[in-house]
């Protein structure tokens, strides 16, 4: 339906014979699959720690419980975000506090606009890696380290991106990383949290099964023959399918991501002559996932006529995203955070993938060209 959907994601073929190995074996869940994702994923990110679950939503919650957020905590997190983020602190019963983000060029917190929000309840900090980039990450580490607030990254952008060398989501306490079907890692639903803490990470385990004390698959292997039930926890479990399509498409993740920071490169330069604003720099010692491509429109352009054009002309567009505390859910939050709402009023995501061919992409770039020369000065008088 669409000559250039937003992103698109390929089951190879070495991909679909792993998870058929799956099926054929018939241990479908939380078994050396599991084991061999977690492994190779503490080892990718450079933490002691990988926890595999059904979803990052499920992470960030037993993220918060595990970092032992509740009634009466404060949790500062970005508007700019997918609504899960907040939901997770919510889940945990805390309050979730909203920081403005620093510009339109940088849509992300900073230490500064976290600090102005940091009260004695402030108990932690969930900065998101919004398209995969590192923000203030190390300043805001800083301040968390300095004023004794837990960090707990959302790096569902992020995964394979590296500030310094050092795996964004590997900053502060816990990190947690999406698999969902258009993350640049994607198995269809999935999620892990990383944290080189063994506290947290045996609390991960734990809650992610039901406060059991030994998994099914260590009683199959003779290791252990009862269980005991220690806490109120949870089914946060991933299967074996999406284990193993993870552990092998994983393989993959940096090259796919190299080739999105090719298309980024591109994009910039090809559109660098229209008014508009490509916001996220480049920074040298970031190597960046680049999840997402998104342009902000001068003030006043009309950006549903913008992307009206657009999908005539067969492009795909999304938003990234309607601030969380305009939602009706959070309508209790009568608050201000004028870039956040300026910035999600004025920008649009371009299509950008791992396998995005050259060719879709000059579509996307000349639907844009013909956009600002054709439609734009028509709807705009
Ligand atoms: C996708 C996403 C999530 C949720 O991930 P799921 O795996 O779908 O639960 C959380 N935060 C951000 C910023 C996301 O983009």
């Amino acid at each position: 339906m669409w000559k250039v959907p937003l992103s698109d994601v390929i089951i190879a073929e070495d991909e679909i014979a792993d998870v058929t190995a799956v099926f054929r074996s018939g241990w479908l869940t939380m078994g050396p699959r599991t084991e061999e994702l977690e492994q190779t994923f503490a080892q990718y990110t450079g933490v002691r720690h990988a926890v595999a679950l059904s979803s990052a939503t499920a992470g960030l919650h037993l993220s918060c419980l595990a970092c032992e957020l509740g009634p009466g905590d404060e949790v500062i997190v970005p508007s700019l975000t997918f609504v899960a983020t907040v939901n997770a602190v919510r889940y945990a019963g805390a309050t979730p506090v909203f920081a403005d983000i620093k510009s339109l060029d940088e849509p992300w917190l900073t230490a500064e606009s976290i600090s102005q929000h940091v009260t004695s309840k402030t108990k932690a900090v969930i900065p998101v890696h919004y398209g995969g980039h590192c923000g203030d990450i190390a300043r805001i580490r800083e301040l968390c380290e300095g004023r004794d607030i837990l960090l707990i990254e959302d790096a569902a952008h992020a995964t394979g991106s590296r500030y310094r060398g050092q795996h964004l989501g590997t900053f502060g306490e816990v990190g947690v990383f999406s698999f969902f079907s258009n993350k640049n890692l994607s198995v269809g639903e999935g999620g892990i949290a990383v944290t080189s803490d063994d506290e947290i990470a045996k609390k991960l385990r734990l809650l992610r099964s039901h406060g059991m004390t030994s998994p099914t698959w260590d009683r199959h292997k003779g290791h252990a023959f009862d269980y005991d039930v220690i806490g109120l926890g949870f089914n946060y479990r991933i299967d074996e399918t999406r284990a193993a399509l993870a552990s092998r498409r994983l393989q993959k993740l940096d090259g796919e991501n190299q080739h999105r920071a090719v298309l980024v490169g591109r994009y910039r330069e090809e559109l660098k002559d229209l008014p508009l604003t490509i916001p996220m720099d480049d920074v040298p010692t970031l190597t960046n996932a680049h999840h997402i491509f998104t342009i902000v429109l001068e003030e006043g352009v009309d950006r549903n006529g913008f992307r009206t054009a657009m999908r005539e002309r067969g492009i795909q567009t999304s938003l990234h995203y309607p601030p969380v505390h305009r939602f009706s859910a959070y309508a209790d939050y009568d608050i201000a955070l004028p870039i956040t709402e300026e910035y999600s009023k004025r920008s649009v995501t371009l299509p950008l993938f791992g396998h995005m061919s050259e060719n879709a992409q000059r579509q996307v770039v000349t639907a844009v060209q013909e956009t600002f020369a054709e439609v734009l000065p028509k709807i705009m008088n």
